[in-house]
């Protein structure tokens, strides 16, 4: 489902992703939103010239509260493909095994520290998903320790 059809960020195709993501992150149970934002490049203010690139973001954001917790274990990975293919393993193979450590996360023990499970937006584009949750999101002010799954995308152009 994540990576059946290409789906660059503000495609009508990563529209269907994130409404496949959110029903599956709602479905174990969890506290689950989407940050609706604009944000510019990561690393935007580092001065190079020229335009300000800005995308619209909708981060899929899931919560599992820890049992007595000192902080936050955040999982990322991204949604959205490059325009030239569906992004199996760059990175819906990251996006999946999120899905799976929330499947197993929600079904096993509970957790002493908050678990935020978050799929980002637009990394193709600019990194402004990522970006926008590390500079906005209210769950990302306090910081912890955070697991970025990426891979790289395996075509030769
Ligand atoms: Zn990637």
């Amino acid at each position: 489902m994540v990576a059946a059809e290409t789906h660059p960020a503000g495609s009508p195709a990563n529209d269907r992703v994130r409404a496949h993501l959110e029903r599956t992150l709602r479905g174990l149970g969890l506290q689950t939103s989407v940050q609706d934002t604009v944000a510019p490049e990561a690393g935007q203010l580092s001065g190079s010239a020229g335009g300000t690139t800005m995308a619209r973001v909708r981060n899929v954001v899931a919560r599992l509260p820890g049992t007595d917790p000192t902080g936050r274990v955040f999982l990322v990975a991204h949604y959205d493909s490059v325009q030239s293919g569906p992004g199996g393993n760059d990175d819906a193979a990251g996006t999946s095994a999120i899905l799976e450590a929330a499947r197993a996360l929600t079904s096993g023990p509970r957790l002493r520290n908050d678990v935020v499970f978050v799929l980002t937006d637009a990394e193709e584009a600019c990194l402004c998903g990522a970006a926008a949750f590390a500079a906005e999101h209210p769950l990302a002010a306090d910081g912890g320790v955070v697991l970025n799954l990426e891979a790289r995308g395996r075509t030769a152009r």
